[in-house]
């Protein structure tokens, strides 16, 4: 892969961090690290950029591609700052409300957009078993849980949302339950939504199909965001060669 000329933004957060990491390990030139309002001056010798200079920035610096983990509205004006200048975008960020998520597809009808709430392959992975067994197992109860370090702010994860989705396109019906308290007796077609936040555990996901006297339960940890990064990596070499338009992760793999 040559070298590509890369933004981050959220650039002093832990995956902006994890991210400039992971891209001079590969060679790649981060030409742009954007926080808003920079706590330090540099990480690995790139000089921060106050996100309020970002625009003017842009326009002096090439940029092949930009990487975006900050939080949702930021995300959108990033998207949109991309589109302007036909810049392609890997958006990271996750917690996205309906009318930022349209904004998102807007931005991708006029560059590359590639949005993923989570880069790991092992979710990928974890995607697939989970529609086979969904199929191979109807009428199974199902319950989700996610656990997350205790400084995340969106819950339930972006990546048990897309679970859930995923269960629901296969069970035809399916209604959330966001955890459970007093009386509370299960009913169909509920599927247990379950959050923790401790410490600093990187990303743990749980899906737990249970009837006929067995239980299957599907889990994937994340130790290390480095491997976020190297997915969101992966994508970004992907996403310098697309014509404009809303890809997702899956695209990426589904190439290699
Ligand atoms: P973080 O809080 O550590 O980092 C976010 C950074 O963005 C902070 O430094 C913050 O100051 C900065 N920021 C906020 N607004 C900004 C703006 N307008 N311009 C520039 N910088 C700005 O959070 P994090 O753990 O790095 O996670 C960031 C996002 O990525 C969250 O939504 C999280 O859920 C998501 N995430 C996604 C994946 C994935 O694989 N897709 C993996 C981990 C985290």
């Amino acid at each position: 892969m040559s070298p590509v000329r890369l933004a981050v933004t959220g650039a002093t957060g832990r995956m902006g961090r994890a991210v400039i990491d992971a891209a001079i390990d590969r060679g790649h030139d981060v030409v742009l690290a954007v926080n808003r309002s920079p706590d330090r001056g540099s990480i690995q010798d790139v000089e921060i950029t106050d996100s309020a200079d970002v625009e003017t920035r842009l326009e002096d610096r090439p940029v092949d591609v930009i990487v975006d983990f900050t939080g949702p509205e930021s995300s959108v004006r990033y998207a949109e700052m991309a589109a302007d200048a036909r810049i392609p975008i890997v958006v990271g960020t996750t917690g996205f409300d309906e009318g930022q998520s349209d904004r998102l597809a807007a931005a991708a009808t006029r560059t590359p957009l590639l949005r993923a709430a989570n880069f790991s392959r092992g979710i990928y992975a974890l995607q697939r078993a989970v529609e086979v067994a969904a199929r191979a197992l109807p009428g199974y109860n199902i319950e989700v849980t996610e656990t997350h370090h205790n400084a995340k702010l969106d819950a339930p994860s972006g990546t048990a949302k897309e679970l859930l989705a995923l269960i629901d396109r296969i069970r035809g019906e399916s209604e959330p339950v966001h955890g459970r308290e007093g009386h509370a007796p299960r009913q169909d077609p509920e599927v247990g939504v379950h959050a923790r936040r401790a410490g600093d555990i990187t990303g743990e996901h749980e899906v737990l199909l249970a009837a006929n006297r067995e239980t299957l339960e599907l889990t994937h940890r994340a130790s290390d965001r480095g491997v976020f990064a190297a997915g969101a990596l992966d994508a970004a070499e992907w996403l310098v060669d697309q014509d404009p338009g809303y890809y997702e992760f899956a695209a990426v793999i589904e190439d290699s």
